[in-house]
This record gives structure tokens, C-alpha cells and sequence, in this order.
């Protein structure tokens, strides 16, 4: 029975020779009420009393009911859901990038400073432009800041008629939404059967080109398909007087193949959280930069980075800008996700890319296109569209059906409903970090849904079968959403 005559070591006291004692564990008492004064609550904050653990399994399994691009497949086209590389994460979350401050003195952020300045240049080099602003948070913040550029040019040359933004039907619907914001009247061209614009609507629209500001396009289209007559649609409204806006959201598509500056644009935004990688969804952060020629730059935004003499400033002021459209340079850790992602993949990388997005979308499409209809023969590029016209007419199961039923094949359905030109569209864009056998799995389970809905078109209409909710109000569960059970 050793223990018995072990001495006791432990004491309330204080320290024994050679020894420390363990603190009692107590928060430091502050005296809210003398701090805050009125402003401190009278009682205890009403939070739930649970241990730690039981909070982490509630936060660990709710984000295991969510479907990520780390689940797998998730086809959601105009979004480009691509793989976020981790090395960018590594990247973005050096000391020297996530520690910094947005009012730190320019001559201590210079590393900083110098990877904008760089990205700038780079980002240039692969649209064509002259300039990059960082500013915009996101992709329809991108369309408004380059809209707010060409209206301070028509101005600044007196040249304030102008109001009409021209705006084809297979835009994406953030272009004629931003259009409006800031103040232009929207002017639709339809499309030709081909899946693009069409030039005699165009020319109709133009008109004698007196009230024209510009033309934004969507190119590739919703439709997914590359303007083959770009460079006419630049130049006939360049001629009229107006600039033309590329909405580079998909520039996915054409990245080191072909370059906006070069087709006849004046400004561009990109979406650097589907272009480059940079994280995406649950509403941001992500980034729209804009890039614009020349002719624009006495307008871009402040703050943007001037290198003078090795070193790196910040410019707060310049005669002709539009001013800020955010706060401070922009969503900073993003541009380092971006600049990484760039450095990484190289020229010959980027171009792999964009080879690799039309590929992938064009290889679904040819397996694809004999058991869903299509809306144009025309060659796709990064996406393309099916639809259920077919189904419906014969077996009454539609594209939510179809949507609803690849959930059960574990899948995150494509886009529907969209572009609003196609009736029961699907639009499916697979993006170049899906593997053959990824895709190979998707097209089985698009085949399997077609044949069911021949031979058991209920199982597809009460689809899906085996999630917690199954089909929502979608208005209603997007504005006034139930968290909790
Ligand atoms: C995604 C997208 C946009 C809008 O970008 P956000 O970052 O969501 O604001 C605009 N145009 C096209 C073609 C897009 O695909």
C-alpha cells in the first residue's frame, strides 16, 4: 500500500519549492456597466447553454447536408463551379497577405501593392486592355462600375444624348439589370436561329446611332456559343458612335485563346470566382475586376496602385474618376487566390484551361444531344443547353422533374429555366477539372432519367426521394427561409 504514506502535494495555498500552482480557472471580472454604462444589457444574454462539442456536431453535420464542388459533380451552368486548387488557400493566408491592414502607410504593404500592380499587368495582357480596376465585389458590380466608365466618357466629351445600352436577348440577366442602374434604357436584339445576334435587328436597333451609349455582349451567350461576327458587332457600333461592354463572366471559354481588347471592346469585367478559382457561392467574397482601354482610364476608380521610382503608392485622386465603388483597393485576399492561381497554371496552363472547359462541355453534349433536344445545332463552347420540350409533350415530366431527379443520383443539378429564349432549358456547364469518369457518371445519370421518364415518369415527378426537403416554394424559401425544424 504505497500510496498511503504519499505525501500530499496538492494545496489551495500557494507553491510548494520547485513547484507552481495550477490557476484556478476564472475570466477576468470587467465591470460592464461602469465600461459601457447605459449601454450595457441589464441581465444575461439570452444564449443557449451547450457544451462545445454538442455546438460543433451542430455546425459539423449542417454543413455536411450541404452539396459542394468538394461533394462532386455540380454542373451549374454560367457559374462555373471548377475546383478551388488549395494552393491558393496557402497563398492567400501567408502572414504578410492575411495580416494586413486596408489603412496601413504604402511603405509598409509594398509586397502588397506590387502583386496588384503585377496582377494588373498580367490580367491586361490576357483581355487586351490597358487598365484593371479591383474594385468590384462581384460580376454585375464589374457591369455597373464599366457602365458608370462609359457614361463619364460620352459625358466628359458633352456627348450626353446617349442613353441607350443595347443589350442582345441571350445576354445574361445581370446586363440589362445593370444597364438600367445606371439610368440607360435597354434595347433588346433578338437573336437568329443560329444562337446569335442578329445583324439586321442589330442594324435596326442602332439606327441612325444618335442616342446609342454602347452594347454590352455576352460572349460565349447563354446559349454557349461564340459570336462568329464579333468583330462586325464592335465595329458597326463603334461606328454609330457607342462602346462596347464584353461580359467576360465566361471567359473560361476563350482564356489565351482569343482576346476582347482584340475583338473590339472597350471594357470587360472578369469574374475571378469562376475564371480563376477564387472561392464562390454563399454570396461571396469574390471579385469582378474591369478592364478598359485607354480611352477610359482617366475615369478608373480610386484607389488603384502607381509604381514610381521602385516603389508602390496607392492613387486616392485623379481629375475624372468615378470615385470609389467600394471601400478601400477591393476584396484583396481574392486577387491573391487569382494571382496564384495565374503563377501557377502559366501562360500554356491557362490556355489547357480553357481548351479543357470546351472539351469536357462538348464531350457531354455529343453524348447527350440524341436523348434531350436542342435548341441550335450551332458548336457550343465551355456549356450548352438541353431541354425537356420533349419529355414533357409526351410523358408530362419537365426540367424541374429532370433537376429534381439527378439529386437522387447524387448530383447538383445544372441551371434551369435559363436562358428565358429556351423553353425548359437546362444549361450544363461541366467546367475542365471534372475527370472523364465524373462526366461518364453524369451522362449515365441524365440517360437513366430520360428512359424513366418513359417508363415510370413518377418516380421522376415525385422526385427527389430521399433528401430532407424535397421541393420547396422556391420564391418563398429563397426570401423568407425556415432554418430551423
Ligand atoms: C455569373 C455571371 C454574371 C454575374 O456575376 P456575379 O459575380 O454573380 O455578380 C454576369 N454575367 C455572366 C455571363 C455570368 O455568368
Amino acid at each position: 500500500m504505497m500510496y498511503k504514506d504519499t505525501p500530499v502535494i496538492v494545496t489551495q495555498k500557494g507553491e510548494v519549492e520547485g513547484q507552481r500552482m495550477v490557476p484556478k480557472a476564472e475570466l477576468p471580472h470587467v465591470d460592464a456597466a461602469a465600461y459601457y454604462g447605459d449601454a450595457s444589457r441589464p441581465g444575461k444574454a439570452p444564449l443557449p447553454n451547450l457544451a462545445e462539442i454538442t455546438v460543433l456536431r451542430h455546425y459539423t453535420n449542417l454543413s455536411l447536408k450541404n452539396y459542394g464542388v468538394e461533394n462532386g459533380t455540380y454542373p451549374l451552368g454560367s457559374c462555373t463551379m471548377k475546383y478551388n486548387p488549395k494552393i491558393n488557400e496557402d497563398a492567400a493566408s501567408l502572414t504578410g497577405f492575411a495580416q494586413t491592414h486596408p489603412l496601413q502607410p504604402d511603405s509598409t504593404i509594398q509586397g502588397n501593392l506590387e502583386l496588384l500592380w503585377d496582377l494588373e499587368k498580367q490580367l491586361s495582357f490576357i483581355c487586351g486592355m490597358d487598365r484593371f480596376t479591383f474594385q468590384p465585389a462581384a460580376g454585375a458590380h464589374g457591369e455597373m462600375t464599366g457602365l458608370l466608365l462609359i457614361k463619364a466618357y460620352h459625358e466628359k466629351r458633352g456627348d450626353t444624348d446617349r442613353n441607350v445600352m443595347i443589350v442582345p436577348d441571350s445576354a445574361h440577366g445581370t446586363n440589362p439589370a445593370s444597364a438600367m442602374m445606371v439610368g440607360y434604357k435597354v434595347r433588346e436584339v433578338k437573336s437568329n436561329e443560329r444562337g446569335m445576334v442578329d445583324l439586321a435587328a442589330l442594324k435596326a436597333a442602332i439606327g441612325d446611332g444618335k442616342d446609342i451609349a454602347g452594347l454590352m455582349l455576352t460572349n460565349p451567350s447563354t446559349l454557349g456559343i461564340f459570336d462568329e461576327n464579333v468583330i462586325e458587332i464592335t465595329k458597326m457600333v463603334h461606328e454609330a458612335g457607342g462602346l462596347n461592354y464584353y461580359d467576360g463572366a465566361n471567359l473560361n471559354a476563350i482564356m489565351m485563346q482569343v482576346r476582347p481588347g482584340d475583338m473590339g471592346f472597350d471594357v470587360v469585367h472578369l469574374n475571378v470566382h469562376k475564371t480563376f478559382s477564387t472561392p464562390h457561392g454563399g454570396g461571396g467574397p469574390g471579385a469582378g475586376p474591369v478592364g478598359l482601354k485607354n480611352i477610359l482610364a482617366p475615369f478608373l476608380p480610386v484607389p488603384f496602385v502607381e509604381k514610381q521610382d521602385d516603389q508602390f503608392r496607392l492613387v486616392h485622386e485623379t481629375e475624372d474618376t468615378i470615385g470609389k465603388v467600394r471601400g478601400f483597393i477591393g476584396s484583396f485576399g481574392i486577387f491573391v487566390r487569382t494571382y496564384a492561381y495565374i503563377l501557377a497554371n502559366g501562360q500554356d496552363g491557362l490556355k489547357a484551361v480553357s481548351e479543357g472547359a470546351v472539351a469536357n462541355s462538348t464531350y457531354m453534349f455529343e453524348k447527350l444531344k440524341n436523348d434531350y433536344k436542342v435548341p441550335t445545332s450551332t458548336k457550343t463552347m465551355h456549356e450548352f443547353i438541353i431541354t425537356s420540350e420533349v419529355l414533357k409533350s409526351k410523358y408530362g415530366v419537365n426540367t424541374m422533374d429532370v433537376a429534381k431527379r439527378l439529386i437522387d443520383y447524387g448530383f447538383h443539378p445544372p441551371t434551369v429555366y435559363f436562358p428565358l429564349i429556351v423553353p425548359e432549358a437546362m444549361m450544363v456547364e461541366p467546367t475542365e477539372t471534372e475527370t472523364r469518369e465524373d462526366l461518364d457518371q453524369l451522362i449515365d445519370a441524365f440517360k437513366k432519367i430520360a428512359e424513366e421518364a418513359a417508363t415510370e415518369p413518377d418516380l421522376v415527378k415525385g422526385a427527389p426521394h430521399n433528401t430532407p426537403i424535397a421541393r420547396p416554394n422556391e420564391t418563398q424559401a429563397a426570401r423568407n427561409p425556415v432554418l430551423k425544424a
